[in-house]
């Protein structure tokens, strides 16, 4: 096992930053690998770590997916039938020629199948990368360009609408499995091919440091990149997932991210998979009642969400909760956006549970920082770093990083060294470069650390707002606004202002049972003056059906700005919603 935790990453990062500190802060992970098992030989291979070693010490009877579909189908799969599937599904890329280093795209929605292709791909050794299956023909077909694309595995139905017409135009594409018993032409029917493959299939002995995700993050901020993770990362999945989610074997969890995400993957396939718990799998898109009725009848313990599902509940009312029983749960966890204090207090009311914010990028591969049970939840704060994870608040001066003091406002960095960091920007070394200065991470977010380690997010950099000397954190503005009665949502930019530099104006949804009115922009606008100051309020406040979010579910405050600023909007790839 010495091979896996190798402190490569720190070693590298020290190499390239030409920075000794940078090793110091590799913790050895110790509890991580107190969790794994590695292949004989030396060699770590995720797929195997998450599914086959459970069934080889003897757990194989264990539910490891318990699956509902749209229509409310229900089906278990044991975590010998996932051994099964995957190697399976392996067998099937291997019968194709297909070989460790290749590239597999998946484009389908959240069924068993998807689950199996993923571990049977890392188990073959081939990169596996998730897309959303919503995303139009475009976004598709930019991202299977920049990842050289092998294999795609999805419908025949989404084949024949998005893909068909430029499926020639991939050259690296050699394979088109189609989930279901039948295949349009020059594909492959996968159900037959996965029941004549053998069940049996030698894992890949892959080494730590080879590549086996490909995650584009969200588009939030511009342009998706393609970042790289390694078979390594599954250290930081099992420790992340035991430490700041409390999985254990036979935990009912359920994650509601699609795996399109990083989320959906990092925590929706492979941290409850190697911490063996019992993880739910919901085809069905979001719904109120359907998502309260799943938490009840399944009993589940520890559920990681969103806050813009969050949002949705409260929009919903908490009399839409009242007639479901949330007992079973331990806690509820929250990322990708800043989970506003007002959602933290309403969950509280209505689950009787606490609510953990995490924060982490697609670039760092798991959570960073946490809120755990062993501290108290200060709602709108982050947490703290995990164990293990050295984060600051830094700031840039000459050219230089300064360390900035408790309660200042900087750039949220973090020492590289921990197993599931990105490795490279897909194509663009530079721009992966120029996240590392002085021996940090840079994570282009903004945030405050309190005396007491906590830290606050205060926005993205792009985000900030300067007006009239005040610097100002679209997340304090949006969490004001939302404890207005009527709001649901709130989209915060500044805009450009003569004498002020900039000014704030908010784009709001509405909760059910309010009208937008000039009266209640006043009495919003009043609202936030009294939380905030005259300073800090919005000056402006729009009314909208509904803000323009990605596809994972985070509002691009920078379309709001594009848009106001008559400028073009950018890249829109993830773009789900957005009705004026
Ligand atoms: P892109 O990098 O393409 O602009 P993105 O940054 O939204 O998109 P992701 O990697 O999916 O892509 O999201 C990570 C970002 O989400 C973080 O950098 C941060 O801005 C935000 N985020 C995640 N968790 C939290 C949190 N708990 N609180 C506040 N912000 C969060
Ligand atoms: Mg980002």
């Amino acid at each position: 096992m010495e091979s896996i935790i190798r402190k490569d990453d720190a070693d590298r990062a020290a190499a390239a930053l030409a920075d000794p500190d940078a090793a110091r802060a590799c913790f050895d992970w110790q509890e991580a690998r107190a969790l794994l098992t590695g292949l004989p030989g030396g060699a770590l291979n995720i797929g195997y770590e998450a599914v086959d070693r459970h069934v080889a010490q003897g757990h194989g009877s264990e539910v490891a997916v318990r699956w509902i579909g749209k229509d409310d189908t229900r089906r278990e799969l044991t975590y010998a039938d996932m051994a099964d599937l995957s190697s399976r599904f392996a067998n099937v890329l291997a019968a194709h020629g297909l070989t460790q280093g290749d590239r597999l795209f998946a484009l389908m929605g959240r069924t068993p199948e998807l689950y199996g292709a993923a571990i049977g791909t890392l188990k073959a050794g081939l990169v596996f990368t998730p897309l959303f299956s919503a995303f139009g023909p475009e976004p598709i077909r930019t991202r299977m360009e920049i990842g050289e694309a092998n294999v795609l595995l999805t419908t025949a139905s989404i084949y024949r609408r998005k893909i068909a017409a430029w499926r020639d135009e991939i050259p690296s594409l050699k394979l088109v499995l189609i989930a279901g018993d039948e295949a349009p032409e020059r594909c492959v029917a996968l159900a037959p091919a996965l029941a004549a493959a053998s069940e049996t299939f030698e894992v890949a002995q892959t080494e730590p440091e080879d590549r086996a995700l490909i995650h584009f993050t969200s588009g939030t901020t511009g342009k998706p990149k393609g970042a790289v993770h390694v078979h390594q990362a599954v250290l930081y999945h099992a420790y992340s997932g035991r430490n700041a989610l409390e999985l254990t074997p036979g935990t009912i969890y359920w994650c509601t991210a699609d795996p399109g995400w990083v989320t959906g993957t990092s925590y929706g396939i492979i941290a409850p998979l190697v911490n063996r718990v019992t993880m739910i799998v919901d085809e069905a898109e979001f719904d109120v009642e359907r998502w309260y009725g799943i938490i009840e009848r399944e009993k589940v313990e520890v559920w990681y969400s969103a806050p813009t599902a969050i949002r949705m509940m409260m929009r919903a009312g908490a009399g839409a909760a009242a007639a479901f029983d949330f007992s079973s749960l331990k806690f509820l966890a929250s990322v990708g956006e800043p989970l506003n204090p007002e959602a933290v207090t309403w969950s509280h009311q209505v689950f009787g549970r606490p609510f953990h914010d995490n924060w982490w990028q697609t670039e760092t591969g798991g959570i960073m920082i946490a809120n755990t049970r062993a501290m108290d939840v200060h709602p709108g704060s982050m947490g703290k770093p995990l164990p293990g994870i050295e984060a600051a608040i830094v700031e840039r001066e000459d050219g230089t990083l300064r360390q900035c003091k408790a309660g200042k406002i900087g750039e949220l960095a973090l020492r590289p060294g921990w197993p599931s960091m990105m490795r490279t920007y897909l194509h663009e070394q530079a721009r992966y470069d120029k996240c590392f200065v002085g021996g940090w991470y840079l994570s282009g977010d903004l945030a405050m650390q309190d005396a007491d380690g906590y830290f606050w997010f205060v926005g993205r950099a792009d985000d900030l707002i300067k007006s009239s000397g005040h610097l100002i954190g679209p997340f304090e503005v949006e969490s004001a606004l939302i404890e207005h009665d009527a709001i649901a949502e709130a989209g915060v930019i500044g805009i450009p202002d003569e004498t002020a530099g900039e000014i704030v104006k908010a784009y709001v949804t509405l909760n059910a049972g309010y009208e937008a009115s000039e009266d209640l922009e006043r009495d919003v606008r009043g609202h936030a003056r009294k939380r905030l100051g005259p300073a800090v309020a919005p000056r402006q406040i729009v009314f909208r059906k509904t803000l323009p979010k990605t596809r994972s579910g985070k509002i691009m405050r920078r379309l709001l700005k594009a848009r106001e600023l008559g400028l073009p909007d950018g890249d829109i790839s993830t773009l789900e919603t957005d009705e004026t």
